[in-house]
């Protein structure tokens, strides 16, 4: 008999303290299983939790704590509220769970018990037959692509968005593919990643360099429309695309355009020809993932070498620089006291390099207590 445990982080925010930490093993089958034992874990805000025990939490043993604080002389008002509030969360789905998170996390700073008790429950909560994942912005209907998450549709500058766009924001779900809007093609053709996501030579460095030649073809990674293609300070000829699949992709130092912004693409159509045009030593392509203008770790989401997608869906957590990109089945590791990237690699069966390509960090990052390193 064998323990797996999973890891799993469902809501993670830089700059609240991550002081506990939760995890449990579960008994299970283990003949033909050959993966990697994970943990599975939450991070919590502080030590609160509504119940002292998350063992056996049914609904009956909730109202019965529940009565009981009824009864008493003096009833704790504010945590009898919560109380009301968490038992009507079973009733959620997934979505809807998310954005009582936020509205918690908007309302102050009181709310950590309930916080982390919603968190608990969400991570033992199987939602994966729950097939209500509505994905309202693809629904929209509008002359611009993801036009419900956006609002505004920018043809003069690359990043026309500031932090207002994100600010109420907590998580989103995003569909990558589908078969309506199809799904991802790769910029280039031949693979050679020169630089990846992260901090360079003291630099941050908000995308990843793909070698090519002066002439070769850059190709839309999705399909969508052009919003911005024109020449912008350091990158040169560059071309913004918004995707139907709510991101946008950014291709810098280009030589020609094939398109100009307002041009509708599909994944694959060539929209420039590559070359080393603004701050570019060589010719390469320097490509950005971004989603309302934050830039996220392109290695997170696509697998370069392989030409596909990590995973169809991602989910967009909020943190205090912007959004961490959690794809789905992909599994994590929350790093606590002690650890270090050679200890996680080698539990994991993973390299250092490994795990630095996909975490967009080098092997002399500090890691944080707290932090989310994507292991596999
Ligand atoms: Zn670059």
């Amino acid at each position: 008999m064998r323990f797996i445990l999973y890891i799993q982080c469902l809501v993670y925010l830089i700059g609240f303290n991550v002081t506990s930490f939760y995890a449990h093993a579960s008994e299970t089958e283990t003949e033909k299983d050959t993966r990697k034992p994970v943990k599975k874990a939450v991070v919590l805000y502080g030590e609160e939790t509504l119940f002292n025990t998350i063992e056996n939490l049914t609904d009956e043993s909730i109202q019965l704590h529940y009565d009981s604080l009824k009864g008493l002389e003096n009833p704790p008002v504010k945590v009898m509220s919560q109380i009301e509030l968490f038992l009507r969360i079973k009733t959620f789905s997934k979505m809807e769970a998310a954005m009582l998170l936020d509205s918690l996390f908007e309302s102050g700073n009181e709310n950590y018990a309930l916080i982390n008790q919603i968190n608990l429950f969400l991570i033992d909560h199987d939602f994966s037959n729950v097939d209500n994942e509505s994905f309202d912005y693809l629904k929209h209907k509008s002359d611009y692509p993801a036009h419900l998450l956006y609002g505004s549709w920018n043809t003069t500058k690359p990043h026309p968005y500031n932090q207002e766009l994100y600010k109420q924001d907590s998580t989103q779900r995003l569909k990558l593919s589908s078969k309506k809007f199809g799904t991802y093609a790769s910029p280039v053709d031949k693979i050679v990643v020169t630089s990846r996501f992260g901090y360079r030579w003291g630099k941050s460095h908000r995308g990843i360099d793909l070698d090519l030649q002066v002439w070769d073809e850059v190709k839309s990674a999705f399909s969508g429309k052009v919003r911005f293609a024109g020449y912008f300070g350091g990158y040169g000829r560059v071309v913004v695309v918004r995707h139907t699949n709510g991101l946008e992709t950014l291709y810098a130092h280009l030589h020609r355009f094939k398109v100009e912004a307002g041009d509708n693409v599909n994944a694959g159509d060539v929209i420039a020809l590559g070359g080393s045009s603004g701050n570019s030593s060589g010719s390469h392509l320097h490509f950005e993932v971004r989603y309302k203008g934050v830039a996220l770790n392109p290695d997170q989401l696509i697998d370069f070498k392989a030409k596909e997608l990590v995973a169809d869906k991602i989910t967009l957590v909020k943190n205090s620089w912007g959004f961490t990109a959690i794809p789905d089945g992909v599994e994590y590791y929350t790093v606590q006291k002690g650890d270090y990237l050679f200890k996680i690699a080698e539990e994991y069966g993973t390299t250092c390099n490994e795990l630095c390509k996909k975490n967009g960090i080098s092997r002399n990052s500090t890691l944080r207590v707290g932090q989310k390193i994507r292991v596999i």
